[in-house]
């Protein structure tokens, strides 16, 4: 029963773009901040990506790893699980490092110059290369990564949070207005009064409570 109702609600949630199948907020406006966002994640109590199995979810749930890549990388994971936990090891260091970037961002302080250098000693870490490829708009300029090992799945999320600094996104950044929530978001409403990471959860939320309020009154 109380497994239905969990399946019913995280139905709701992926259909109003709030969370993908496998529990993790999608709600940030981009891989950065989903990543950002990525310790938590429905249906669980703890830390969204706790094993290298949970990286390999979260990858694969945002459309950035295919799935006989993520079985050569199970693989990969049998015969050499310190390599891949350390991946998972420095992910999350990162991500706690960017967390702590978006609340200060988020007040209006620029990003630290530490920041930077620990993005740009990561990207000068990837050996990669450039190559154009059919997209849904004619031809795109993609980087690839030269690297086949469980490193690679930092690539697109560090540079996308690369991107990320470089763009007018990090002025756009909020954090969720609800006191009981922490996830952030990129805000891209055309009137700029985004408030809440989403309608369907803290939005809505507040509204019960301000008109619970008003018959109290
Ligand atoms: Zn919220």
């Amino acid at each position: 029963m109380l497994r239905g109702i969990f399946v019913a609600r995280i139905d709701a949630l992926v259909k109003s773009g709030v969370v993908n199948k496998e529990g993790f907020y999608t709600l940030g406006g981009r891989l950065a901040i989903d990543f950002a966002n990525s310790y938590k994640r429905i249906g669980r109590e703890k830390e969204g990506i706790s094993s290298f199995e949970d990286l390999l979810i979260f990858m694969k749930s945002h459309h950035l790893l295919h799935e006989d890549e993520a079985s050569d990388l199970h693989m990969f994971h049998f015969q050499n699980p310190g390599r891949c936990q350390k991946v998972v090891d420095g992910l999350v260091e990162l991500r706690n490092g960017f967390r702590n970037v978006l609340t200060e961002v988020e007040q209006g302080w620029p990003v630290s110059l530490d920041f930077f250098e620990e993005i740009n000693k990561r990207l000068a870490s990837f050996k990669s290369y450039h190559k154009l490829e059919p997209s849904e708009e004619g031809m795109a300029l993609k980087s690839i990564i030269d690297e086949n090992g469980p490193e690679k799945l930092m690539f697109p999320i560090v540079r996308d949070i690369a991107d990320y600094l470089a763009s007018d996104h990090v002025e756009k950044t909020r954090g969720c207005a609800s006191d009981d929530c922490d996830l952030y978001f990129v805000n891209q409403s055309r009137n700029g009064r985004r408030r809440w990471c989403s309608m369907s959860t803290c939005g809505n939320r507040a509204k019960v409570n301000a008109y619970l309020k008003r018959q109290e009154a």
